[in-house]
């Protein structure tokens, strides 16, 4: 986030009467104060002069104080670290490893839309995300880190109007649970209008890295619309569902809304069949069910979280003989072109 965006939600915080100061405000009052200097938190998990950070102006360090309290003490190795912590390695040029791996800025109709498989499209509703995963793809993307206005949304809304074969949107970003409570419950309401939409998907790892994100007023209103709500969250290890976050999920789903998680396979951080019956098995303990284990995207600076497809494959086989069938996600990877997420 950037400065002037930290300092709107600052400016919104105080303008925030004592009365109606709840839980929304504590998720904002986080996210303005996550953690920006990589030393600060080395300082803190005891690694200076152990772990040496990158320094780079090309994609930020972020990530909040509840991700942070999940982090090992005096552990170079931690995967929660090593998913946040940027490294030297992110500077070396692999060929094949590109700027937009994914392409799809190909089948963009109108600004903040993305319409690439029939039945659904997916709206990049914020820029921002509450942390900055070093192997994501969003890193090179060309999105406006400041919120845009509602009425900026119309031609996205007039083009699903258009489109009577989409049944779903999905809100993604960066990360739709960056923008607060009224601002998503304006957009649900003016989806909802449209008549041949039946659901809504929120992809969103706030859930995972700010809990407390899952406030009553994001319940509520999704609890109140007509069309189904779906939550698509993102963790990568076991480590990630404990106490506030695994309180989330559970809140989640006892609000009757069905919640997915998707993995990336990451080098170091989870890429054995020990990691990945964790992750598994904690999400179902919540109540979450395990969608996809995504192959990493081949971004550039990124190389060195990669795992081989073949290695990918035998983890797949040792989840199918450990976990019960509905814990096992399914192995993909986004072909730049393809109809879906191709299996592996
Ligand atoms: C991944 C993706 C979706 C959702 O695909 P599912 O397989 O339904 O999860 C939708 N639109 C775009 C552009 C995507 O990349
Ligand atoms: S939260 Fe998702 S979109 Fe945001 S940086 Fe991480 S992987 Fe990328």
């Amino acid at each position: 986030m950037n400065k002037t965006a930290r300092s709107a939600i600052l400016q919104e915080q105080r303008t925030i009467s004592p009365e109606t100061a709840d839980s929304e405000s504590n998720w904002q009052l986080e996210l303005a104060n996550a953690c920006r200097d990589p030393d600060k938190l080395l300082a803190r998990l005891g690694l200076i002069g152990k772990v040496s950070p990158f320094r780079t102006a090309d994609f930020p360090f972020l990530v909040p104080e509840s991700f942070i309290r999940r982090m090992k003490i005096g552990d170079p190795n931690d995967p929660l670290l090593k998913q946040v912590l940027p490294v030297e390695d992110e500077n070396v040029d692999v060929p094949g490893f590109l700027s937009d791996p994914v392409a799809d800025l190909n089948s963009s109709p109108v600004s903040g839309m993305v319409h690439k498989y029939v039945n659904r499209v997916l709206l990049i509703t914020s820029g921002s995300c509450a942390v900055n995963c070093r192997y994501c793809f969003r890193r090179h993307f060309p999105y406006s880190e400041a919120p845009r206005s509602l009425e900026s949304w119309e031609p996205v809304f007039e083009e699903i109007w258009k489109r009577p074969e989409v049944d779903e949107v999905i809100l993604s970003g960066g990360d739709p649970l960056t923008l607060n409570d009224r601002r998503l419950g304006v957009m649900i309401e003016k989806l909802a209008v449209i008549p041949h939409l039946q659901r809504i998907r929120i992809h969103s790892r706030l859930p995972i890295v700010l809990p407390i994100r899952v406030t009553e007023g994001l319940l509520k209103s999704l609890g109140q619309s007509r069309l189904q709500p779906i939550f698509v969250v993102h963790a990568n290890h076991g480590n990630e569902i404990v106490e506030d976050c695994a309180e989330a999920l559970r809140k989640l789903v006892q609000a009757g809304i069905p919640v997915l998680n998707q993995a990336v396979l990451l080098r170091g951080v989870n890429d054995s069949v020990e990691a990945q019956v964790d992750l598994c098995t904690r999400l179902v303990n919540v109540g979450a069910m395990p969608y996809y284990l995504n192959q990493l995207d081949r971004v550039r600076g990124a190389a060195h979280f990669e795992v081989s497809v073949e290695r990918g494959r035998e983890i797949m086989a040792g989840l199918r003989k450990k976990l019960s069938g509905y814990a096992v996600p399914r192995y993909v990877v986004d072909v730049p072109g393809c109809e879906g997420k191709t299996e592996l």
